[in-house]
């Protein structure tokens, strides 16, 4: 059992390993030799390359194995180099079989049929890129039994219709030519095409000058003029060029619009048209191929080639010369378009923009709301203030019998003793010392009246808040002297336990002195009725242990209605028939400012106990 896992495991592997060849369905292993006429890096080659290879790559399944190989024409390509290339070929590529030999350039198909026999006899062949004439001279021949391929038809009417399509008020052509045999070869192609326009239009021969003469030349064209470039290899010096260097020096010196018939001219200075597409050319010489390795006869294939162009133009060109791209003929694309840092980056611009909008209006919506919150807390403490003011005034005016007596008893002890020192005084021998203490107990009790009258006077004061070191015992005292001659209180005793050391809070007086008089005239009310044996106040203040410090109030009355207990401290809640329900929400809001708690229960043993804490200064 073991040997079969393994066997099958092994296969697996094999299948694995082996997979891409399965993957791409083996036929019959097809060569394809490409001969170019150039040198590898020949702009328009390495295009031609691309076609080529996209239009085989595109046939899934189809194995083809490409070689390649570079006359390089331009630099050997006389003779002896031509006799030494054929030789190596035919070594090279002794006992290798081809299914077709794509040749590109007319230079190749020349090399190819002077040694097709000796180097790949009877092998068909692809002639990408000819011209015209070459084709004819394959019909003549009688080579056509073997070969099709792309031509290149003479660009000067495109070349021509695309630039007077642009710039139809052109009244010259520059025409820019060197002295290499294919600039001359390209410059003849152009004369002979131009003779349809000559009527019309003049040309200014500026073919197989130096370099410097052109570009001086082109430097001082008029504006209604043209500049054609059709290749630059060689100039009169003797001076080599790359294609693309020589048309961007003539480029960048010209006064006019420069116009050529290659798409690999396109980006070097060139401003764009119907132009050659050696890509388009690629590609069609290997569906010709893989036609031909179908079995098709080269013979029964016409000659393609005809849809090998791409309408493009230069962005930057263009712009340089005002040409709109409106002007331009429908599908057409334009290329090196700089965009604008709007164009290049408008959805960050408008999601950055729409961000900052959003956060402005919500940071503005939040600072809206806190400041109708900080309106609404000044109001409601303003409120505050003014119902605790009318409060107070309220519980004063329930004092008005014990306040009149605070009053008297000072007033009568005055008159007592003004009586006192008048009698002294009135003496055969007047007993100063005697009048000088009356006086003495006048200023004393006169004191005493003003203090009466300034608590009073506090509490009826409409004032803010204002927040001091207070002692609360002091406090207490002061509440207690309020009420301690009111009619109520007859047969009431008050104990004080009043704390040593009592560390002071932080407060308002007069509003701790109001929190303390509610209390006491409240425990007063629960006393009255029923009238309790008892009538009783123990007032106390203490330290607590958290550095707090207690203030309580405690009675002997009805005790609190266990099913009030909650609402005690509610607004307008009251049991008292002729009750506000103020005084204990007021004390609660008050104490709450203060950052104390307050509360009320009951006793044990009867009655009610309602006391508050405060923190100390120490604890802040
Ligand atoms: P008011 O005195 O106008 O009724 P308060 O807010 O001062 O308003 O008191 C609310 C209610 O709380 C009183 O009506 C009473 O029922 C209860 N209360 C307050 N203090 C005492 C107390 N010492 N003993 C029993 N009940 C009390």
């Amino acid at each position: 059992m073991k040997r079969i896992y393994r066997i099958v495991f092994s296969a697996l592997l094999l299948l694995l390993i082996f997979q891409p060849l399965y993957g791409a369905q083996p036929g019959e292993m097809k060569r394809v030799l490409i001969l170019y006429s150039e040198d590898k890096t020949h702009p328009a080659h390495l295009m031609i390359d691309q076609g080529i290879e996209e239009a085989f790559r595109s046939k899934p399944g189809f194995d083809v194995q490409l070689y390649s190989e570079y006359l390089d024409v331009s630099r050997f390509g006389d003779p002896l180099h031509e006799q030494a290339m054929a030789d190596f070929l035919r070594r090279k590529y002794s006992g290798i079989e081809f299914r077709v030999i794509i040749t590109v350039y007319p230079y190749a198909l020349d090399f190819l049929l002077a040694h097709r026999l000796a180097l790949f006899p009877g092998v068909p062949v692809i002639a990408a890129v000819i011209g015209k004439s070459h084709a004819e001279k394959l019909e003549r021949s009688g080579a056509r039994s073997f070969v099709t391929g792309t031509i290149l038809a003479n660009p000067v009417t495109d070349v021509m219709d695309s630039a007077l399509h642009l710039k139809p008020e052109t009244k010259r052509i520059a025409l820019v030519g060197g002295t290499a045999p294919n600039d001359v070869y390209m410059e003849q192609g152009f004369r002979q095409g131009f003779g349809a326009y000559a009527g019309r239009i003049g040309l200014i021969d500026l073919t197989k000058l130096s370099m410097e003469e052109t570009l001086s030349r082109v430097g001082s064209l008029l504006p209604d003029t043209l500049v054609i470039y059709t290749s630059l290899l060689k100039d009169k010096t003797g001076k080599i060029y790359v294609p693309r260097e020589s048309l961007q020096l003539v480029a960048k010196a010209s006064k006019a619009p420069v116009f050529s018939f290659a798409e690999t001219f396109l980006g070097f200075g060139i401003v764009g048209g119907r132009l050659v597409s050696f890509r388009e050319h690629g590609r069609e010489a290997a569906a010709l191929a893989l036609r031909v390795m179908g079995d098709e006869s080269p013979a029964s294939i016409p000659f393609g080639g005809e849809q090998a162009y791409v309408s493009t133009y230069d962005w930057r060109e263009l712009k340089r010369w005002g040409i709109s791209e409106k002007a331009l003929p429908p599908g057409s694309t334009v290329k090196f378009k700089s965009l604008s840092i709007w164009e290049q980056y408008w959805w960050v611009i408008l999601s950055s923009l729409s961000f900052m909008v959003i956060e402005t209006v919500l940071i503005m919506g939040l600072f809206v709301n806190f400041h109708k919150r900080k309106r609404a807390e000044i109001e409601a403490r303003q409120r505050q203030n003014e119902l605790a003011h009318v409060t107070r005034v309220a519980a004063m005016g329930e004092l008005t019998s014990s306040l009149a007596h605070e009053l008297n008893q000072p007033l009568a002890a005055i008159r007592n003793y003004a009586n006192a020192a008048q009698r002294f005084l009135s003496q055969s021998e007047p007993n100063l010392t005697k009048a000088r203490e009356a006086l003495e107990g006048i200023i004393r009790d006169d004191r005493r009246a003003a203090e009466v009258i300034s608590g009073v006077r506090g509490l009826l004061k409409k004032e803010e808040p204002h927040y001091g070191p207070v002692d609360l015992n002091e406090v207490l005292q002061e509440s207690l002297s309020f009420i301690r001659s009111d009619s109520v209180l007859e047969g009431l005793s008050i104990e004080t336990e009043l704390a040593r050391d009592l560390p002071r809070v932080s407060g308002d007086r007069v509003q701790l002195q109001q929190v303390l008089l509610n209390l006491i005239l409240n425990a007063v009310d629960a006393m009255d009725k029923p009238k309790p044996d008892l009538r009783k106040l123990v007032m106390k203040t203490e330290n607590e242990q958290d550095g707090r410090v207690k203030v309580s109030v405690r009675d002997f009355g009805s005790g609190i209605d266990e099913m009030q207990r909650e609402k005690l401290f509610e607004l307008f809640h009251t049991t008292k028939p002729g009750g506000m329900g103020l005084g204990l929400a007021i004390c609660a809001r008050i104490i709450h400012a203060h950052r104390g708690s307050i509360r009320g229960e009951n006793n044990p043993g009867g009655g009610a106990t309602f006391s508050f804490t405060l923190p100390t200064t120490d604890n802040e």
